[in-house]
C-alpha cells in the first residue's frame, strides 16, 4: 500500500501536513522534501512515515526530494523528538537547532546574509493591534523576542515574509541589515604535531576502560565519569581514546563548554591530529553560514572524523560514531538558554546510547547529577587522583573577611592585608597573579559583614532575595516572604545590608596599590571585541601582563606555568545566591581556580576571601576533598528533595504589560493545580529576581518532581490548552540551572 509522510514545513508557523509519497520516491524519515503548500512550493522535513490517515480529501503528493540521502539520520531524528517532548519545545525549533540554517536551505548559502534586528519593541497596545491586523508581523516580533532580538531573514521565513518585514521596518520596530561572511579565525594558525605521551598507571587504566567499556546487556557502553583532579592528564586520555576510535574506523565527537573560552584544549587536539588536519572540524559560533555549511557536509560525508565544538555540536552528523567526550561536564554553558532549552551533556549521553558509542564525561569537579549516577550504578566512575606532572596541589588559604571588615571600619574591604602582601612578593619575584571576582547575577541576599549571617528561607534552605521596590525578602523556591530585618538576627548589628563591588572597582583599587604592575581585566564588558580574549591570554602567556582580574570566564582549562598566586576576592558572592546549586558552584569554582595556580615548576598559592569561612563548600575545596563535599551536599539535596533526587523546572511569563505577565502566570498556576500529579510540587507565582529586563516584566514559578515525565507531561498538557495573550511570552525551562 502507498505510504504517506508527515512533513514539518520550514518557517515560523510550526505547520505539519501529510503528503502522499510517490511510489518510486525513496523517502525516509529525516529527508528534506519539496512540497506544495496552498498555491506555492515549499520545503520541509519528513518526521514520520506510515499509512495515510483517514481524511475526506485526497492528500497531495510530495513534489521531489531535495537530497538523495536524509539530512537527519534516524538516530538524530529520535534525539530531536525526544528533546521536543522532554523540554516541551516546538519540533520546528528543535529541527532548527539540529540542522544549521545554511544546510536546511536547498541552495548554497551566499557570502552575506540578511539579518533582521528588533530595534524598538512595540508597546503592549501596539502589539495587540498588530496581532489583530497583521498576524505575520506579530509572529515576527514574537520570534525576534524569543531569539535575543536578532534573526536571519531566512530563519524568519525568507521571501514569504518580506512584506511584513518591510512594514515593520517602516513602523521603526525592526532594522534589516546584511551580515558579512566571516573567515575561519584559525586560518592563520599553524599546529605542530604533538606525539602521544607515555601514560601513567592511572591514565592507562582510564584509557583501557574507554577501549573496553563496561556494557549493559544489550551491548550499550555504560557512560564513564572521568573524575580527575586539575592537571591529572584527562586531556591526554581523551586524545588517545579518540585516536583509538579513529584506528577502529570510527569517528569522535569532543564537546567543550565554549570554544572561545577553551582555546588551549582546542589547540591540543589540533596539534595532536596535525597530520590529519583536514579530518578535524571545529564548530564554533563565529563560523559564517558558508563555513558552517562546508563543515557540516565535510562531517556528513565522512571527510572530517573528529568534531570539536560547543553544545550544539552534539548534533554533528558524524557517521559511525565511536566515542563522545564531554570535557568539563559540570559547566553550565552546556545548557541552552533559548528554546529548545536542552542540556548538551544530557543529550550527548542520550545520543551515545542511541549510537551505542562510548561516552566519557570528564571533570575535576563533576556535577552532582553525574556523580550520583555513578553511585546508583548508571555510570562507571574512573579516577585520576594525582597531577600528571606530580606537582603538589596548591596550598589554599581561607581569609576571614569579618575580621578585615572590623579592621577597615565601615569601608568595603576589597583587598585583605594578607593578599596584598602575597601579591607584593609574587610581583617582586616576577611571577604572575590571577584575581577572581565571581559576580553572578543581580540577586541580592542580605549578609551581615561583622558576623557573616545570611537570611535564609526556613523551608528551602536557600538565601532570601531582597526586592527593593516593595522592601521584601522573598524565597525564590517556595514564595515565602518576610520583611528585611533592621538588625542582624544573629549578632544584632545594624550593618546588615548588601555590599558589592565589580571587576572595574577592583581594577581601580589594585591599580592604586600596585601602580607599576601591568594588568588586564577579563569580563563580559572588556571581551566583546573578536579575539579579545585570545589576544589577552596570549599576552599573559608571554608575560606582558602581571595581573589578570577576571570573572569566572577565566576559570576554565587554562594552563599558565608562571601563575603562582590566585586570589578569590569574595567567595560569598557566588555562595549566597537564591539557588540550591550555589554551594556546588562555589566548590567547583574554588577547585577549578585552585587548579590554575602552580601548574609549572613553581609552587602555587590560593587565597580565598570570605565572610563565611566555615561554609562546607569552602572548607572541602580547601582540602581538595570532592568526596567529602559530595557526601554532605547530596545529603542536603536529598533532605530538601532537590536534584539529583528530583527534577526542577521553571515556568515564566514575560510581557511589557506587568499585570498581564502576572495574570497569565496566575492563570497557568491555577490550571496546573488542577489534577496535579502526586509527585509534583508546584511553587507560587512571583516576580522574578530580575523583575524587569529589556522593558519586560517577568514572573516565574518553580516546579519540582521526582518524575521528570510527570512534570513535563503535565506542563505540556496545560500549556497546549492555555494559549497566552498576544503580548505575553511563556518560558518553560526543564531542569533549569538558574532560577532567575
Ligand atoms: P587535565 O586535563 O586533567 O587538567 P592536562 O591534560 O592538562 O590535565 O595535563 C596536565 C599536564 O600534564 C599537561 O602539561 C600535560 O602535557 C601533562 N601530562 C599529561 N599526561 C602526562 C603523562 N602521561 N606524562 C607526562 N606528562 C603528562
Ligand atoms: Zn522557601
Amino acid at each position: 500500500m502507498q505510504q504517506s509522510a508527515r512533513v514539518l514545513i520550514d518557517g515560523p508557523s510550526e505547520l505539519v501536513f501529510d503528503y502522499m509519497i510517490p511510489t518510486d520516491m525513496p523517502v525516509v524519515t529525516g529527508c528534506r522534501v519539496r512540497i506544495p503548500l496552498r498555491n506555492r512550493d515549499s520545503t520541509g522535513t519528513v518526521l514520520d512515515i506510515g499509512p495515510p490517515p483517514q481524511t475526506n480529501f485526497t492528500l497531495r503528493p510530495i513534489s521531489s526530494l531535495i537530497d538523495p540521502e536524509p539530512l537527519i539520520t534516524a538516530n538524530l531524528m529520535k534525539l530531536g523528538k525526544w528533546i521536543a517532548n522532554y523540554y516541551v519545545a516546538p519540533l520546528e525549533q528543535v529541527m532548527r537547532a539540529l540542522l544549521p540554517e545554511s544546510v536546511r536551505q536547498d541552495t548554497h548559502s551566499e557570502k552575506t546574509k540578511k539579518v533582521v534586528e528588533l530595534t524598538t519593541m512595540p508597546t503592549s497596545e501596539e502589539l495587540e493591534k498588530i496581532a489583530k491586523r497583521a498576524p505575520k508581523q506579530h509572529i515576527i516580533i514574537k520570534l525576534l523576542e524569543a531569539n535575543a532580538g536578532k534573526m536571519s531573514l531566512k530563519d524568519l521565513g525568507g521571501g514569504s515574509i518580506s512584506a511584513a518585514v518591510k512594514s515593520l521596518e517602516k513602523k521603526g520596530h525592526i532594522k534589516l541589515t546584511e551580515e558579512a561572511v566571516r573567515r575561519d579565525p584559525d586560518e592563520d594558525q599553524e599546529f605542530l604535531e604533538s606525539k602521544p605521551l607515555k601514560l601513567n598507571p592511572e591514565q592507562a587504566v582510564a584509557l583501557e576502560q574507554t577501549i573496553h567499556p563496561v556494557c549493559s546487556e544489550n551491548g550499550i557502553p555504560k557512560p564513564i565519569l572521568l573524575h580527575g583532579v586539575t592537571g591529572s592528564g584527562k586531556t591526554e586520555v581523551y586524545l588517545q581514546a579518540v585516536q583509538h576510535a579513529l584506528d577502529q574506523g570510527k569517528s569522535a565527537l569532543v564537546l567543550v563548554p565554549e570554544i572561545s573560552l577553551t582555546p588551549q584544549t582546542v589547540q591540543r587536539f589540533k596539534s595532536r591530529f596535525a597530520t590529519q588536519q583536514d579530518q578535524v572540524a571545529v564548530l564554533h559560533s563565529h563560523l559564517s553560514q558558508g563555513e558552517r555549511f562546508d563543515e557540516w557536509h565535510r562531517i556528513r560525508n565522512g571527510e572530517a572524523r573528529i568534531v570539536i565544538g560547543a553544545r550544539s555540536a552534539v548534533f554533528a552528523p558524524l557517521k559511525e560514531l565511536g566515542i563522545i567526550i564531554v570535557d568539563e561536564e559540570h559547566e553550565n554553558t552546556y545548557k541552552q538558554e533559548t528554546s529548545p532549552r536542552y542540556h548538551g551533556r544530557d543529550i550527548a549521553v542520550l545520543r551515545a546510547h542511541f549510537e551505542k558509542a562510548v561516552i566519557v564525561l570528564g571533570s575535576a569537579t563533576p556535577s552532582l547529577e553525574s556523580f550520583h549516577n555513578t553511585q546508583s550504578g548508571k555510570y562507571e566512575l574512573i579516577r585520576l587522583t594525582h597531577r600528571a606532572d606530580s606537582q603538589a596541589m596548591p596550598i589554599m588559604r581561607v581569609l576571614d573577611m569579618r575580621l578585615e571588615a572590623q579592621k577597615q571600619k565601615g569601608r568595603i574591604a576589597i583587598l585583605s592585608d594578607r593578599l596584598r602582601v602575597s601579591m607584593e612578593k609574587k610581583l617582586e619575584q616576577g611571577e604572575q597573579i590571577i584575581l577572581f571576582l565571581n559576580r553572578r547575577g543581580f540577586a541580592r541576599s542580605l549578609q551581615c559583614p561583622p558576623c557573616g549571617h545570611v537570611c535564609e528561607c526556613q523551608h528551602c534552605a536557600i538565601p532570601l532575595t531582597y526586592h527593593r521596590t516593595d522592601e521584601r525578602l522573598v524565597c525564590h523556591m517556595c514564595g515565602y516572604q518576610s520583611l528585611p530585618p533592621k538588625k542582624c538576627p544573629s549578632c544584632g548589628d545594624d550593618a546588615i545590608r548588601f555590599q558589592g563591588f565589580g571587576t572595574q572597582k577592583v581594577e581601580e583599587v589594585i591599580q592604586k596599590v600596585f601602580p607599576k604592575a601591568r594588568m588586564a581585566r577579563i569580563d563580559a564588558d572588556t571581551m566583546r571585541r573578536k579575539n579579545a580574549l585570545r589576544d589577552t591570554l596570549n599576552k599573559f602567556k608571554a608575560h606582558k601582563i602581571d595581573i589578570i582580574i577576571g570573572t569566572q570566564m577565566i576559570a576554565k582549562g587554562l594552563h599558565f606555568p608562571n601563575v603562582t598566586l590566585v586570589g578569590i576576592l569574595n567567595a560569598d558572592l557566588g555562595l549566597h545566591v537564591p539557588d540550591f546549586r550555589a554551594g556546588e558552584r562555589t566548590f567547583q569554582l574554588l577547585t577549578q581556580v585552585a587548579g590554575r595556580a602552580g601548574r609549572g615548576e613553581l609552587e602555587g598559592e590560593v587565597i580565598v576571601q570570605t565572610f563565611t569561612p566555615h561554609s562546607p563548600s569552602i572548607q572541602f575545596a580547601r582540602h581538595h576533598d570532592f568526596d567529602g563535599y559530595a557526601e554532605q551536599e547530596l545529603q542536603f539535596r536529598n533532605q530538601f528533595l532537590y536534584p539529583p533526587f528530583s527534577h526542577c523546572a521553571l515556568l515564566g511569563t514575560r510581557s511589557t504589560h506587568e499585570r498581564r505577565a502576572e495574570f497569565t502566570l496566575e492563570n497557568l498556576h491555577k490550571r496546573l493545580q488542577k489534577d496535579l500529579p502526586a509527585q509534583l510540587e508546584l511553587g507560587e507565582p512571583m516576580p522574578s529576581p530580575l523583575t524587569r529586563a529589556h522593558g519586560q516584566f517577568r514572573y516565574q514559578l518553580m516546579l519540582k518532581s521526582t518524575s521528570a515525565r510527570a512534570l513535563h507531561q503535565h506542563v505540556q498538557r496545560v500549556l497546549a490548552a492555555t494559549p497566552p495573550p498576544d503580548d505575553v511570552t511563556i518560558i518553560f525551562d526543564m531542569d533549569a540551572l538558574g532560577f532567575f
